[in-house]
This record gives structure tokens, sequence and C-alpha cells, in this order.
């Protein structure tokens, strides 16, 4: 599942990605405001952790943009304040739920699990599938004609990200950004090398093949057309 942290303290945004990734989240971070607003109206997020005070487009006008257009994503409101017309405004604004810093980090899972259960967005499927592949994303499995497959962690968020968006040809710097939270000039060799296990593991002993390049822009995950099943 993804989730998108927006916070602009960078220890809290680092320890924040770190623990919801280890914890088997998908984590975009944005580290302003500017950055998480466009990143939450552009792409699709499981659900949204906002820091409140930003020091350039605030969590609740974020939020108030968020549902103005329609975008029901679930957001988490952190902030540092405890009043109770604070909580109320965030409430009011369309926030889903909100924690006081400092938190408790067990807590802030505990929330984001309750936010996402109680959420009914399409995204929210806990099982993925692709012609015979799927994904069973709470328990981390992945299967492939019924046969179970072992991934390391980053396999099974490299896979999520091209089931999630199959069909669309991903640039190697967004799989970098998006998986491995690296830039694209870091040595993009490792998405390279990440690809070809993967397709070891889920297409080598398999038809039809899923994973393909496309030469000089990245990689998609696609069935082609005529093979797919249901
Ligand atoms: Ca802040």
């Amino acid at each position: 599942m993804r989730l998108l942290v927006v916070e602009d303290e960078v220890k809290t945004g680092d320890y924040l990605r770190q623990g919801l990734s280890e914890a088997g989240f998908l984590v975009g971070l944005a580290r302003n405001g500017l950055d998480g607003h466009h990143l939450a109206m552009t792409e699709t997020f499981d659900l949204i952790v906002l820091d409140v005070m930003l020091p350039d487009v605030d969590g609740w006008r974020i939020v108030q943009s968020l549902r103005a257009a329609g975008r029901q994503t679930p957001v988490l409101f952190l902030t540092a304040r405890d009043s109770v017309e604070d909580r109320v405004k965030g409430l009011e604004l369309g926030a889903d739920d909100y924690l006081v810093k400092p938190f408790a980090f067990a807590e802030l899972l505990a929330r984001i699990r309750t936010l996402l259960r109680r959420s009914s967005t399409p995204v929210m499927s806990e099982q993925l599938r692709v012609a015979d592949l799927t994904l069973d994303l709470p328990k981390h499995r992945v299967a492939r004609a019924g046969r179970k497959i072992n991934l390391s962690h980053k396999e099974f968020c490299l896979l999520e990200l091209l089931v999630r968006r199959r069909g669309e040809v991903l640039p190697r710097s967004l799989i970098a950004s998006q998986v491995w939270d690296m830039n694209f000039d870091s040595d993009t060799n490792v998405i390279d090398v990440a690809i070809r296990r993967l397709r070891a593991k889920i297409d080598d002993d398999f038809e039809p093949k899923l994973i393909h390049t496309v030469r000089g822009m990245g990689y998609k995950l696609e069935v082609e057309s005529g093979d797919e099943t249901h």
C-alpha cells in the first residue's frame, strides 16, 4: 500500500519513512507543502500522513484543496499543537484523524491501519491480480499459477508498484524514487539488477511474460493483448 508523508522536519520525515517502509508500506516523502500538495493531487495514495505546520502551503490548505477536488484519500494530521480548536478545524476541513507530536510510532501505525480498514477506496483491495499472478498485500505473499514465490521486501515493493500501474511505462527514475527512495542520479543499475531478479522469479518459468523492457524508457508490467485471463 502506498502512503504519502508530508513533513518538513528532516529527522521526523526520515524516521517516518523508514519506520513505515519497514512496516511494509511504499512510502513517498514530500519535504514541503508544495511538493506534498502536488503529489497528493496527481498521484494515487491509500493514505496521507500530513504535517500541519509547513513553511509554504500548510496542511490545512492541502487537505482543503484535496477535498475540493473530490479526492477522498484518508488524511491523518500530525500536529504540534494540542488545542481543541485546531483539532476541530482539521476534522472540519476533511482530515480523518490527527495525532499530536510527539507521538509513539506504534500509535501512528495503529491509527494508519484503522483508517485504511475504514476507507473503502478501490485501491484498498487486499489482493492484486494480473493474469495468474496474485499479490496478497497484508501477508506479503506472491504466487503465480498457484505456486508460491519468495520475494525480498524490495522485490515485493517493486512488483506491487508495477502491478498497481500495469500498462504504464515506469521510468527508472520513478521506480528509484518510489521503491528505493533514491534520486535518478544515483546508481540506477540497482533497478536493472532488481528487475532481472524479479523476472527470474515471476516470469522465467511462466507464460505469458509479464515484465517488459521498454527500450530507452523503462519497464512496464502488462499481459500482452489476447493473453489476459481472469
Ligand atoms: Ca512541520
